[in-house]
Order: C-alpha cells, then sequence, then structure tokens
C-alpha cells in the first residue's frame, strides 16, 4: 500500500481532482484488453509535462512504480500495474497543438485520440496514414508508445514512419526533447526511435511532433471472395509482385466472416473461406487502371466473385466491417489468446497452411484475419477457461506458431508489443546478448526500475 504521505504528495502536485484512490475507482484501471487484472494503489490524471516530471521524481524518492496509460486498449498488458504502484493516465493532455499545413507537420499532446486527430488533418486536406483498428479510442501516446500500425501500413508505414520527435519526462525527473521538428536530421543517436515502441518503459511522451501528407485524391475498395484460404494467400503475394501496392491489403478467413456476420449481418456468401479487402488511393485514372489489374490477378488465383464498393459510405462500411472482428470474437463466448505475427509477405501461404495443421492438431478454434499486404496476421486461439487442459494445449499451439513464424524469417509482434502476455516468447527471437543490451539501456534510463517495471523482459 502507498504511505498516506505519498498520496499527500501526488495530490499537491496534480490537484485534488486529479487522483483516485478509491477501491471502485481504482479498478476501472486495473485492466487493458488483456484477460488479467491488477489494481494500482493510485490513478493520477497529471495536467502537464511538468506534473508528470514532478510525479517520476517523487516515485525516484519514495521508490513506488509509475505505469503510463493512455486508453488502455493495448493486447498486452502494457498499462496493468502488475506490481503496484501509480496509475499515470494521459487523458487530460488532450490538446491538438498545432496542425502547420505549410510545412505538413503537427504538435499533439500524447491524450488525443489518434481517429479525432486524422478527422481534425482531414479538415485541412492532409493525411495522417497510421489506423489501428483502435483509432477510435486508441491515444496517440499509446500508439507511439507500442508502434501501431494498421491496414495502410501495407503503402504508408506505422506511427514511427510519422514522428520526428518527441517530448519525454524520463523517469529520472527531467524532460528532454529528441528528434527533430523538421523532415531530416541526423544529430546525435536517434532517441526518438529508441522511444517509440518501448512500451512506456523509458519514458513518458509529453507531446508528438509529426509529419503528415497530402490526402491522396481518390480511393478504390474491392472486396474478393474465396472458397480455398489457401488461395488469398496466394493472391495476396500475387499482387505485390505485380509491383501494386494498395494502400490496404486486409485478410479474414471464414472464422472472422463468420463472427462479423453474426454482429453485423452482411450476408456474405455462404461458401466464402476467405475474403481479402483492397484499396487502392492516388490519382483516379491510375487507380482505375490498378483495380482493373488487381481484379483479373484474383479470378485468376481462384476468387468466386470480385466487388466493388460503388459508393464511400458502402467502403468505410466495409473498412468498419473490418475492425469489428477484434471486438466480434467476444461472441464466441470464449477467452482468446491474441497474437500479431508478422513473415515476410512472400510466406504468407507456409504461415497459413501450417496455422492450419496445428489448428487440426491440437483440436482448436483458431481464427486469423489481418494486414495480409504486409504480412502481419492476427491469430486469435480461442479456449475454454473452464475446461481443465484447455489453457496449456492453447499455449503449446501458440508456441508451434510462432516456431514456424522465427522459421520464416518473421516477428512474434508486428504491432502489439511484448508487455506481460508475450514475455515469456521473448528468448525465440533475441538471443541473451541482445536482451543483456536492452536492459541495460532500461538501466540508463530508468536506474531504479520505477518506469512500467516488469514489462518486456520476464523474470
Ligand atoms: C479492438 C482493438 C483493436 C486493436 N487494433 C489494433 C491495430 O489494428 N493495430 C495496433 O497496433 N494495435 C491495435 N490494438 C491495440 C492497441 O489499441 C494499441 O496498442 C494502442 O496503441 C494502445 O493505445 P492506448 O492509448 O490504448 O494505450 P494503452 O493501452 O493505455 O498503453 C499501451 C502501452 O503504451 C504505454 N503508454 C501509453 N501512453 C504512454 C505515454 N504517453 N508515454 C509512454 N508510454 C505510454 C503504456 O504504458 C503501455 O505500455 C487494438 C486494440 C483493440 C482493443
Amino acid at each position: 500500500m502507498l504511505k498516506k504521505k505519498i498520496i499527500h504528495k501526488l495530490l499537491k502536485i496534480v490537484g485534488e481532482d486529479n487522483i483516485l484512490t478509491s477501491e471502485e475507482d481504482l479498478t476501472c484501471y486495473s485492466y487493458d484488453a488483456v484477460n488479467q487484472k491488477f489494481c494500482p494503489e493510485a490513478v493520477v490524471f497529471p495536467g502537464s509535462a511538468e506534473e508528470i516530471a514532478a510525479v517520476l521524481k517523487l516515485a525516484n524518492q519514495e521508490q513506488f512504480a509509475v505505469i503510463p496509460r493512455g486508453a488502455g486498449s493495448g493486447f498486452t498488458g502494457g498499462s496493468l500495474a502488475i506490481l503496484g504502484g501509480v496509475v499515470l493516465v494521459t487523458s487530460r493532455l488532450n490538446r491538438i497543438i498545432e496542425i502547420n499545413t505549410e510545412n505538413l507537420t503537427a504538435v499533439v499532446e500524447p491524450g488525443v485520440v489518434c481517429g479525432e486527430f486524422q478527422k481534425e488533418a482531414e479538415k485541412q486536406g492532409l493525411y495522417y496514414p497510421p489506423d489501428p483498428a483502435s483509432l477510435a479510442f486508441s491515444t496517440l501516446g499509446g500508439n507511439v508508445a507500442e508502434c501501431a500500425g494498421g491496414p495502410s501500413a501495407l503503402k504508408y508505414g506505422v506511427t514511427r514512419d510519422y514522428v520526428t520527435g518527441l517530448e519525454v519526462a524520463l523517469p529520472t525527473g527531467e524532460i528532454i526533447t529528441t528528434g527533430v521538428q523538421t523532415i531530416k536530421g541526423v544529430v546525435g543517436y536517434d532517441l526518438t526511435r529508441l522511444i517509440i515502441g518501448s512500451e512506456g518503459t523509458l519514458a513518458v511522451i509529453t507531446k508528438i511532433y509529426l509529419r503528415l501528407l497530402p490526402k491522396p485524391l481518390s480511393s478504390i475498395t474491392l472486396s474478393a471472395f474465396f472458397k480455398d484460404l489457401e488461395d488469398s494467400a496466394h493472391t495476396v503475394s500475387s499482387v505485390i509482385r505485380n509491383k501494386i501496392v494498395p494502400a490496404k491489403l486486409e485478410f479474414m478467413d471464414r472464422g472472422s466472416i463468420e463472427c462479423v456476420n453474426t454482429y453485423q449481418n452482411l450476408g456474405f456468401p455462404n461458401e466464402t473461406e476467405a475474403l481479402l479487402l483492397i484499396e487502392l488511393d492516388g490519382d483516379p485514372v491510375a487507380i482505375e487502371n490498378e483495380a482493373e489489374k488487381v481484379k483479373k490477378i484474383c479470378l485468376e488465383q481462384g476468387s468466386f466473385r470480385v466487388e466493388r464498393a460503388t459508393t464511400t459510405k458502402e467502403a468505410s462500411n466495409l473498412w468498419e466491417v473490418r475492425r469489428a472482428i477484434s471486438p466480434s470474437l467476444l461472441l464466441l463466448n470464449l477467452t482468446k489468446m491474441n497474437e500479431d505475427v508478422v513473415v515476410p509477405r512472400s510466406k504468407i501461404p507456409q504461415l497459413i497452411h501450417r496455422i492450419e495443421e496445428i489448428k487440426k492438431k491440437f483440436n482448436l478454434i483458431i481464427i486469423c484475419f489481418g494486414h495480409a499486404g504486409d504480412g502481419n496476421i492476427h491469430v486469435n486461439a480461442m479456449y475454454d477457461e473452464k475446461t481443465p487442459g484447455e489453457r496449456d494445449k492453447t499455449e503449446k499451439a501458440i508456441h508451434e506458431i510462432f516456431q514456424e513464424v522465427i522459421t520464416l524469417g518473421g516477428t512474434i509482434s508486428g504491432e502489439h508489443g511484448i508487455g506481460i502476455t508475450k514475455a515469456p516468447f521473448l528468448t525465440m527471437e533475441l538471443n541473451d546478448f541482445e536482451i543483456g543490451l536492452m536492459k541495460k539501456i532500461k538501466r540508463v534510463f530508468d536506474p531504479n526500475d520505477i518506469l512500467n517495471p516488469g514489462k518486456i523482459f520476464y523474470g
């Protein structure tokens, strides 16, 4: 339990309206999108970088953990107070400070919601591409801390590709600025990239400097239906091999289609085993041409139906469907182990084939969907927690999938990070020396291990 005198000091820093300590209130901050619960000892809502720095200084003096939290939508337990301590929520730091239409840049606070920022940029004819399916609620601070990505990563890259600099509060209480507010900059080590994706373990992000793009002139959305799962995987490679890079190229297997169908009654053909959602964007004439080529490739690879969204509303509904897959899995009333593996695009057919084998071997429901265009497949192993042995069996199946991913030259996480759920698997991808080096970096930033302790590195 945090001593009363510490609570009092925290209250002095953030103000009495910006601290929670009652059991009921703390419960609301004891979970994220992972099925685990850890109650913090207090929750604070600082209103400035200086207040964040003061909380961190106090944590160093009094030796308590501080856990940064945006919207709490993380899939790996990153914002959970697994060792107790104080959860630091960024919701009050929610200003878009500037959108600069001359330089195509922006400055935002970490609590700004991703989708809201995208809309503001669009009003100025600009485009912020990173589009995690959680964009309606996840924060830009959380997106930077996890290096979030979404369907548009295929053509436009992920969060790190749009962050030119950061203002952060270090665990020892100093406020520093990293990187640049220009497009180029090579002065010193690239601390910006080090902090991006560091899952709130190296620093608390207090301001983000972003670059933006002009909004693409037009887009076309196609949906291609397949009776054979592996045909759809071959189609992905074939589109790219033909030198077409769609803005988005997403994949849904039968399990995900059935779940969203039940959720939203979409009326997709019964015989559909896999669906590809493809968006092309750019110059209207050029993408008409590309859309014809993509349609031809889909049909050649075995698609039995290729449809084109005829209105913007129809297209945006299709992308809503894609974003609804993850929540719609709840309808199965099972617990999910949610992985986001990535393999080189050309290896997707092999991965899909192997997952089918593992599904049969372990007699498990495994639902796959995701960003096929960049090789990032969300693998959701569904199991009944109440049945003895089911969790163990599911973990073994995931372990075999990870082994295949590594063999194929891939990575065990494309965008969700390691947090606590994937920490036991870290050694599958990194060797002891590499992990040791990362731990040394953590110690340089955070000598007393007060910032988000117990994350990424197991044990
Ligand atoms: C339905 C659903 C769909 C999703 N789809 C995607 C997807 O398509 N792509 C994707 O990448 N992710 C996806 N996610 C995962 C999640 O939304 C992302 O990881 C997101 O970036 C987390 O943002 P958040 O604001 O919720 O952060 P939180 O969950 O609150 O925190 C995530 C991590 O960031 C740290 N953190 C938060 N704010 C800061 C800060 N200011 N400074 C330092 N560290 C900080 C936390 O300590 C924690 O380690 C999805 C989640 C859900 C529930």
